[in-house]
């Protein structure tokens, strides 16, 4: 029999990194929650139809990188590959524009693209993402993109990123810039790589964002949204930009950013960490004032931003993990009896919020000590055959090294204290 392996592309999260994923997410559902938003949970597939309309016929997504089955022969699903259309599906099958004229949603969870997998792309990842939906101010797009530098910079703590900042327009002035883009790289489609060349004739935007080296020197001298931004849209991105700047939120313009899915108008916004390599953008995001429409909805504008978990785990410093400080206790005892006593002693501390463990193994004290500093824990409480009988047990604090007597019906209330202490 040989062993049966994980999916190529779907990574396991083992205990050794647990603990880094959620304090991202303990940190990020905290600064979410002080944004005003709240958490929205939608399953992780949906009938198809929902990703070939929210996301659109013709991107890479829908053409080839959906999980897509059909359940007892009857109806189409597929496994989320993004959550902005689930949660536009949901917005508008529980009526929540009557709920509130601005409505401000997060999500967190995994995510599924048949991509090829590589360092940074996975075929499951996990994205935390907003939803503001409802509202066309640019004082939406600015607190939007600020919660995102925020969320990055000061609750995750990654250093050296970059904001890139890009309007694309929007229905009225959509056109003309596509139809200049497609003039310009329609004479040298020559030049193009296979893939931009299928772009187009499809989404000749695109062109802009390909990482090829020919496309990208076309590129340089292409025209470029931001020279043909309507008046609503010029004055649309001057006032986020204005009120990024009295937010001090550093950004760059960055005239050849474009988002890969249809549906996104006016503003398009990136992080980027330049150490990562390739596949190097950390969180994307921007307006898609069209997508509700299209979803069956009236006219409504929205924003959002989508946040890569397992790119962020890759540009979280090393020594992030290893300062995880000394916590709880270990119950070391010799001998059955003491054994007993120290797991009653274990219960009542785990049932007053006390990390507590004991050896399940029936190791040597020696042993016991040993597992106590793997385990990392702040106190040692050893239970010994003398010591029982005295009524007494020896606390050892295993930061400072150094051990008190305490009477076994003081033990607990003399640990609380000393977490009291630590913590208060
Ligand atoms: P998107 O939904 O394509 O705008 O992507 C938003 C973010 O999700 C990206 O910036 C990446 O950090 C992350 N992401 C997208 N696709 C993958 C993937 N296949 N594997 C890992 N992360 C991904």
């Amino acid at each position: 029999m040989h062993n049966i392996k994980g999916v190529r592309g779907a990574p396991d999260i083992l205990p050794q990194k647990s603990s880094r994923w959620q304090r991202i997410e303990e940190v990020a559902r905290a600064a979410l929650r002080r944004y005003g938003y709240a958490e929205i949970r939608t399953p992780v597939f949906e009938r198809t139809e929902v990703f070939i309309r929210g996301i659109g016929e013709g991107t890479d997504i829908v053409e080839k990188e959906m999980y897509t089955f059909t359940d007892q022969g009857q109806e189409s699903l597929t496994l989320r590959p993004e959550a902005t259309a689930p949660v536009v599906r949901a917005y508008l099958e529980h009526q929540m524009a009557a709920q509130s004229a601005l409505v401000k949603v997060y999500y967190l969870g995994p995510m599924f693209r048949r991509e090829r997998p590589q360092s940074g792309r996975y075929r499951q990842f996990h994205q935390i993402g907003v939803e503001a939906i409802g509202s066309h101010q640019p004082a939406v797009d600015a607190e939007v993109i600020d919660l995102l530098w925020k969320l990055m910079v000061e609750e995750f703590r990654i250093p050296g990123l970059e904001l890139r900042l890009n309007s694309i327009g929007d229905v009225a002035c959509r056109p003309e810039i596509r139809e200049r883009i497609l003039r310009y790289m329609r004479d040298r489609a020559s030049e193009l790589c296979t893939d931009c060349q299928g772009r187009l004739g499809r989404n000749p935007l695109r062109i802009l964002d390909c990482k090829q080296e020919g496309c990208q020197r076309l590129v340089a001298g292409a025209p470029k949204p931001l020279e043909s931004l309507c008046e609503a849209c010029a004055d649309h991105f001057a006032q986020v930009r204005s009120l990024l700047d009295l937010l001090k939120i550093p950004y760059t313009v960055d005239d050849r950013l474009v988002r890969g899915l249809d549906y996104y108008t006016r503003t398009a916004f990136e992080v980027v960490n330049p150490r990562l390599g390739a596949q190097n953008a950390l969180a994307g995001g921007g307006r898609y004032d069209g997508l509700i429409e299209v979803m069956g909805g009236p006219p409504t504008p929205g924003i959002g931003f989508a946040i890569g978990l397992e790119r962020v785990m890759a540009s979280i410093p090393a020594e992030a993990d290893a300062q995880t400080s000394l916590d709880g206790v270990y119950v070391a005892t010799i001998g059955q009896e003491a054994h007993r006593t120290g797991m009653l002693l274990l219960q009542e501390l785990r049932r007053r919020g006390v990390r507590g463990l004991i050896d399940l193994e029936g190791r040597s004290l020696k042993g016991q000590m040993r597992q106590a500093n793997k385990d990392r824990v702040r106190y040692c409480l050893i239970l010994g055959e003398d010591e029982l009988a005295k009524g007494h047990a020896t606390l050892r604090d295993m930061a400072k090294a150094e051990e008190q007597s305490v009477p076994l019906d003081h033990v607990v209330a003399r640990l609380l204290e000393l977490e009291g202490e630590r913590t208060g």
